[in-house]
């Protein structure tokens, strides 16, 4: 049987990681939209299209093609063709994306991709609006939430340790913002579907957080 889970919830509440480790434990596949949407972002950032600008942002489509690959199990983003898995993680890339996704258009054109990938196999997909728009009947919806300040200290762990200079207010004051925008905005908004399951992780370590999510989709599936 196919079937999908749709991983919702705000930047920095470990959703990535945890859904690579459901997936590689179910042996399905993980798909990460956040990254489609912040390639998105680094094209019109890389080609000078103003990102407050939503028509020309829209015009700039026709030119921008988006794909996953996956190399040895793990997801690789391509734009037009180059992998650009780790330009996409660049806090300046995580602040456009968040704008230039508020646009129908950009919402528009990523969406088919995404229900493709989850109409050819059992995927764990990670998001904003996975469980609202993207996949609304989607056997398993999580949104996956944890306290602001827990999930900035978190990010502001993983950025010193890949050696970015940072301090953690801002670290703080770009999750909220984002959680702000995403939150706000008309296209799609960052919500909980009323048929999520509500997992706080604020109190868990990683393993906790992994066996929680499991025992959801146990559940669900009947397993
Ligand atoms: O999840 P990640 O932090 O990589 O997402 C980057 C940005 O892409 C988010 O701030 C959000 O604005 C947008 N996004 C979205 N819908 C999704 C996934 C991500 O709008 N399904």
């Amino acid at each position: 049987m196919i079937y999908s889970v749709a991983l919702d919830g705000p930047g920095g509440a470990g959703k990535s990681t945890i859904a690579k480790k459901v997936a590689a434990l179910k042996g399905i596949l993980y798909v990460d939209t956040g990254a489609m949407y912040r390639a998105v972002a680094l094209y019109m950032l890389e080609n000078g299209v103003d990102i407050n600008d939503e028509k020309s942002v829209c015009a700039a489509l026709e030119n921008v093609q988006v794909d996953l690959a996956y190399q040895d199990g793990a997801q690789r983003v391509l734009l037009c063709g180059e992998d650009v898995s780790d330009t996409i993680r660049r806090s300046r890339v995580s602040m456009a994306a968040s704008v230039t996704s508020a646009y129908k258009c950009v919402r528009a054109f990523l969406l088919d991709a995404q229900r493709d990938v989850a109409a050819r196999q059992s995927v764990v997909m990670d998001g904003r609006d996975i469980g609202t728009v993207v996949l609304p009947s989607a056997q398993v919806k999580i949104f996956l939430t944890a306290d602001s300040r827990v999930r900035a200290r978190r990010r502001y762990k993983e950025l010193t340790e890949k050696g970015v200079q940072t301090d953690f207010d801002s670290v703080l004051a770009d999750i909220e913002k984002r959680d702000w925008q995403d939150i706000h905005r008309r296209q799609s908004p960052l919500k909980q579907a009323q048929d999520a399951v509500l997992v706080d992780t604020s109190e868990m370590d990683f393993d906790r957080a992994v066996r929680a999510v499991l025992s959801v989709i146990e559940s669900k599936l009947g397993e």
